[in-house]
């Protein structure tokens, strides 16, 4: 067996402590002689399951007792549609588009309502995040949306936009569980968890529990309302069982390490060699402006597609994969998640420097 340093941006690489962890498991988990893929969603063992994969989220997070934590199907995609049905009250929302996933969302919305654009970067390629400090936020607004770290172009709200007392809604895919939040300044966090927790096939939405009502767009779908999985604890219907069961994995492995405050400073630690790598090339140049950066996905390009190509062939080649940047931007993005070690950035950006030495 051997392993890669998969910089993959979703699905994406998972903690090898806890990939061993489920395989041991997968025959007979914790005695009932079954795996969890098996098991019945309305059994007992299911059940602690469930719970306590919400309660340790809970205590990593530190979700205040009045935010419902919901397991739902769909992807991150689905809660493009599923917020306006429930929470567009007046059919007015406003949107800050950063990027692919904000401007769907937006997109989406318009199908329910009136979705204004209030802020964009796509005039420069969507490589920086505007100044939100007084938004035209309209008055009438149901909520604000961002996407907070924006996947395929590597750029990070590292201040939440002034909503001018409006509830923010937030995407956090990409970041989720990345660093510590407040999440009492969301009125929604959700986020698919293939990027930075767990397998494919879930979202989790972070709700504030007032917003949870039976008061939804005519036509919403029992299935796309939120009232639904809350009252059934995320097992209305049958929920992606294994997924739950992996990402609670993840929790405690997250737990274990330290929580996110330690988890913060070692993605500041990994992101800080690439970027500083980054910043001193000749042959490579981040294409983020560097207040924006996340800390997630770092896209880079040489300017040179033949040369980005023969980059892209010869890191895999080396057991560096997934280097090759969104289909829709070109170049090269490294997505250096919490399971990311340090060791593989490191190998990446040794293997830059000699690739740079014989190529430049
Ligand atoms: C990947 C991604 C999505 C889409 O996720 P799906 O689960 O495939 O629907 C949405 N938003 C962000 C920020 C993403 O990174």
């Amino acid at each position: 067996m051997s392993r890669v340093y998969n910089f993959s941006a979703g699905p994406a690489v998972l903690p090898e402590e806890v990939l061993r962890e489920v395989a041991d498991e997968m025959l007979d988990y914790n005695g009932t002689g079954m795996s969890v893929m098996e098991m019945s969603h309305r059994s007992a063992a299911f059940q602690d399951i469930i719970d306590t994969t919400e309660r340790d989220l809970r205590d990593l997070m530190g979700i205040p007792s009045n935010y419902k934590v919901l397991f739902l199907q769909g992807g991150a995609s689905q809660q493009f549609a599923m917020i306006p049905m429930n929470i567009m009250k007046n059919r007015v929302a406003d949107y800050i588009v950063t990027g692919q996933w904000a401007k769907k969302a937006w997109q989406e919305a318009g199908k329910y309502g009136k979705a204004n654009k209030i802020a964009s970067s796509e005039d420069k390629t969507f490589s920086y995040i505007p100044d939100c400090s007084d938004l035209p936020v309209s008055p009438d607004a149901d909520y604000v949306y961002i996407c907070e770290n924006n996947t395929i172009y590597g750029t990070k709200f590292h201040t939440l936009p002034d909503t001018k007392g409006k509830d923010l809604v937030a995407d956090v895919s990409s970041c989720f569980l990345s660093e510590p939040v407040d999440v009492s300044k969301y009125a929604i966090i959700y986020g698919g968890v293939q990027k930075n927790i767990g397998p494919a096939g879930m979202v989790i939405t972070i709700i504030r529990e007032d917003l949870i009502t039976e008061d939804v767009l005519p036509g919403t779908p029992t299935m796309l309302t939120y009232k639904t999985h809350a009252d059934a604890g995320s097992l209305y219907n049958t929920p992606n069982a294994y997924c739950i069961y992996v990402c609670g994995k993840v929790f405690k492995w997250l737990k274990a390490m330290g929580g996110l405050e330690v988890m913060k400073q070692r993605n500041e630690e990994k992101a800080a060699i690439l970027y500083d790598y980054l910043d001193q090339s000749r042959l490579f140049k981040g294409t983020v402006v560097p207040k924006d950066r996340s800390l997630m996905n770092v896209p880079f390009i040489t300017g040179d597609k033949a040369m980005d190509e023969k980059f892209v062939k010869a890191a895999t080649a080396a057991g560096l994969v997934s280097l090759k940047g969104h289909r829709s931007v070109g170049g090269m993005r490294a997505s250096i998640y919490n399971a990311m070690p340090k060791e593989g950035v490191e190998k990446l950006v040794a293997f830059m420097k000699k690739f740079e030495e014989e190529n430049a």
